[in-house]
């Protein structure tokens, strides 16, 4: 990260920018307006990424950040720009994502900050090790004047690749949720028990997951992954007596992600009782969609026009930073194509062409956003 930070303040400093390394450990870098009290616009990513990764995710959104600054040749903006390296995003290390972010919106908590790694390494320790102050935190958080939050990030998908653009505006963050399910039957003999006297609790369980995965793909949108499932006792000669598996649920609307939820239950109680078993869920995690702010995404759509590409806006399956900066300041996305739609990965690649395409249209958007007064004179010392 050291390393990281060093080559980016090379460039930075070329530009004339103030950098800082903030106290949990985002690499923060303004370039200047062209008057000394204008508010600011933040556009960056992640720095950190997961072991066996790729190149781009992440660091290609605060590297295009810089990018775009270059090709502004000094040219100021009636707003500031400040660039965002965010630490911690992938939550490999501390098994909790967002911890960077969530400083800027000022909830890195005590809580977060007791967090253990594998070695026994609180977030704090790894702060301080690293040379930082966790008790300045709190001068991590967001300048009242912040005008909003833009980020260039890879889709890590095939979406866009099979749509063949290279641009998409991410109009919102889908939601999460995710359930634990347990079909309960009856163990026994797999040789003696005739097929009308069975409560087999796998084939329950297969009927349910075929189901899961006939509401997703009848539903617009909506994503339904049944990822584990484990059956007891779990021998080749024997019925099972008990399935336990693990639901995925996810879409960009609140409303049908919850509906999907509940008629998944119900069909599980459902076909439990046709089959003599018995089911229960627990949930796990809900997680709320993400709306994107409007205006940033209709100005993005118009800025991906003026480079030639189509207009398009989609949801992001996974989560991002920019769902912790929208609590507190307009935010939107810009998803760049990624080639197979291999992320996380050391394949993960980018087009040079489609890199090309993503700072042309940030720098649309930001002639756009410089000719919109209402846009950034709104926030100014509110
Ligand atoms: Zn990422």
């Amino acid at each position: 990260m050291r390393d990281c930070h060093r080559e980016l303040s090379l460039w930075m400093e070329a530009l004339g920018e103030q950098i800082r390394i903030d106290a949990a450990g985002n690499f923060r870098a303004v370039y200047p307006a062209l008057e000394l009290d204008a508010p600011r616009l933040l556009i960056g990513s992640h720095l950190d990424t997961v072991p066996n990764a790729g190149a781009y995710d992440g660091v290609l959104g605060a590297v295009l950040a810089v990018a775009l600054l270059e090709e502004l040749h000094g040219r100021r903006l009636p707003f500031a720009v400040e660039v965002v390296g965010f630490s911690e995003e992938e939550g490999i290390r501390f098994g909790t994502p967002f911890i960077g972010s969530r400083a800027l919106v000022g909830r890195l908590d005590q809580g977060l900050l007791d967090l253990r790694d594998a070695r026994g390494v609180s977030v704090r320790k790894a702060i301080e090790d690293f040379g930082l102050n966790p008790e300045k935190i709190p001068e991590a958080e967001l300048e009242r004047d912040t005008l909003g939050y833009l980020e260039f990030h890879i889709e890590q998908g095939p979406v866009l690749e099979r749509l063949n653009l290279p641009l998409s505006a991410v109009e919102a963050i889908a939601g999460q949720s995710r359930l634990e399910f347990t079909f309960l039957g009856r163990a026994n003999h797999a040789g003696t028990t005739p097929m009308h006297l069975r409560n087999d609790a796998i084939a329950g369980a297969a009927e349910w997951i075929g189901f899961v995965e006939h509401l997703a793909q009848s539903v617009p949108g909506l994503v339904a992954t049944v990822g584990t499932i484990e059956a007891k006792p779990g021998a080749t000669n024997v019925i099972a007596g008990e399935t336990k598996l693990t639901l995925d649920v996810r879409h960009g609307s609140e409303e049908i992600r919850v509906r999907a939820v509940e008629d998944l239950i119900r069909q599980a109680s459902e076909i439990a009782k046709r089959r003599g078993l018995s089911v229960r869920e627990r949930t796990l995690l809900s997680q709320p969609a993400v709306a994107m702010n409007q205006f940033f995404v209709d100005e993005i759509e118009k800025a991906i026009v003026k480079t030639g590409c189509p207009a398009h806006r989609m949801v992001s399956g996974a989560g991002h930073d920019a769902m912790i900066l929208a609590e507190k300041v307009p935010s939107a996305m810009i998803f760049l194509r990624t080639p197979g739609g291999i992320s996380h990965d050391p394949a993960e690649s980018v087009a040079r062409e489609d890199v090309e395409k993503a700072i042309d249209c940030g720098l649309h958007l930001l002639d756009q956003l410089a000719a919109s007064p209402e846009f950034y004179k709104r926030t100014n010392r509110a």
